[in-house]
């Protein structure tokens, strides 16, 4: 990669590129995430909800309308061993087939899952895979899950609310728990590269998510395969892990970026208090399949 320089402190300006929307768990509608983003003078945002695109037409029709470009993104959750792992997508064809059976396959895992789990509950509690599934209201785009179980548990008199069904048979905790499958890492740094994408490990020095950090040969095993950058600036890394992070993406010319993790009204991160300098944007358009958004 010819005179990348990676920055070495924050960037003062330039783009956030992790944020969320209602289109998966922020409170805000890409159109306010757009408007936030003028109103505090960033370059550009990147919508960035978990594992789908279903936000990116909204964004588009914003950010046109209120002149503020945008990258085109997706945090999917995936896993490396025993480490569950966030990788943010940038600016690939939604469309290719290597992307579109990696969603695909992730959803059947995930539904097969949820089917096992009531399959668990339904032994002790009165419910059943048709009761769980008039709990969903969203249609199709919706994956069924554990909000889901706890809705039909409320429908049939055992908890007063979701919260309650939450904190005890539904919990993570419980026996009747099973894990949400997802896609290792190295099939998402694939699907995305085929897919003419820029993947990014999200947040790999935040301790808070993992008993154990991805170690630098699990990141660097990732680079051969295609993987463009480390999301160094964002407030889960602290300074030790940004200093470790910088020098593997420094040892491999890896890009830099930073973000948010803006989720609106739905966690204290507020929109652009990380950054992505303005070149390594450019970079990530350059590699990308999608033009930038305006
Ligand atoms: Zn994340
Ligand atoms: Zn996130």
């Amino acid at each position: 990669m010819t005179g990348y320089v990676a920055p070495t402190e924050p960037p003062t300006r330039g783009w956030d590129l992790h944020c969320h929307t209602v289109f998966s768990d922020g409170t805000k509608t890409p159109a306010q995430m757009i408007a936030e983003a003028r109103e505090r003078g960033l370059d550009g945002v990147a919508i960035t909800d978990h594992d789908t695109t279903a936000g990116w037409a909204d964004a588009q029709e914003a950010a046109h309308a209120q002149g503020m470009p945008l990258l085109r993104g997706t945090e999917i959750t995936a896993c490396d061993e025993d480490v569950s792992v966030h990788m943010l997508a940038y600016q690939y064809d939604p469309r290719s087939v290597h992307i579109t059976r990696l969603f695909a396959a992730t959803r059947e895992a995930r539904l097969h899952r949820t089917e096992r789990m009531v399959a668990r509950l339904a032994e002790d509690y009165p419910i059943t895979w048709d009761s769980v599934m008039e709990q969903v209201r969203e249609g199709g785009r919706t994956t069924v899950g554990r909000p889901h179980i706890a809705d039909a548990l409320v429908a049939a008199g055992v908890y007063a609310n979701r919260s309650e069904a939450f904190a005890d048979a539904v919990s993570a905790d419980s026996k009747y728990y099973i894990p949400t499958p997802s896609p290792t890492t190295h099939e998402v740094v694939r699907a995305v590269s085929e897919a003419g994408g820029v993947v990014v490990i999200a947040h790999a020095g935040d301790m808070s998510r993992n008993p154990r950090l991805l170690s630098d040969a699990q990141i660097e095993s990732l680079i051969d395969e295609g993987l463009d950058g480390l999301e160094v600036w964002h407030r889960g890394n602290p300074p030790e892990q940004r200093e470790r992070l910088l020098a593997i993406a420094n040892a491999h010319r890896l890009l830099v970026t930073g973000g948010s993790d803006w989720h609106g009204a739905g966690k204290p991160n507020l929109l652009g208090e990380n950054l992505t300098d303005e070149d390594t944007v450019r970079r990530i358009v350059e590699r990308g399949a999608l033009p930038l958004w305006r």
